[in-house]
């Protein structure tokens, strides 16, 4: 485990933290620092730093373990919705590199906001757009 790891070490119970969830391969506990009350993150046990970084099978685990957690998150907060969330590699706000799901209770006019500001494409680039990501997956 990296020794600067702040999951790795609230994994290892080094750093205190409120686990809400566990199993052979992840868990999952309360952001101390919540978007909104009950805000939860779902983290593998292994270190990895980003979602493109875990083996493929530990993806599909994390993610049904998510899918299961945010179902009681969601029932726990009283909430309507949920913002599911991660954020892979620093450009994107990533700021623990140990890859984790953000699970966000949403109400409706709950003032929170993520302040993406949204623009159509220029003329040309939608197409450009989906050559290059379709080029990307061969
Ligand atoms: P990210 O920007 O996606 O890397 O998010 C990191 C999240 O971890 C932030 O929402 C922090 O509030 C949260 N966080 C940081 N330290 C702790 C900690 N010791 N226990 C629980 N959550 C933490
Ligand atoms: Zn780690």
């Amino acid at each position: 485990m990296p020794a600067d790891c702040i999951f790795c070490k609230i994994h290892a119970g080094e750093i205190p933290s409120q686990r809400v969830y566990e199993d052979a391969r992840c868990f999952a506990i309360l952001d101390i620092n919540p978007v909104s009350w009950g805000h939860v993150l779902v983290l593998p046990r292994e270190h990895h730093e980003t979602w493109t970084d875990l083996p493929a099978d530990l993806a599909a685990h994390l993610a049904g373990a998510t899918q299961k957690i945010a179902v009681a998150v969601k029932k726990a907060a009283g909430a309507e919705g949920f913002n599911l969330l991660m954020n892979n590699h620093r450009s994107s706000g990533q700021a623990i590199f140990h890859a984790h799901f953000h699970i966000i209770p949403r109400k409706t006019n709950d003032g929170k906001s993520f302040e993406w500001k949204t623009k159509p494409y220029d003329a040309g680039q939608l197409d450009k757009a989906a050559e290059a990501v379709r080029a990307g997956l061969k």
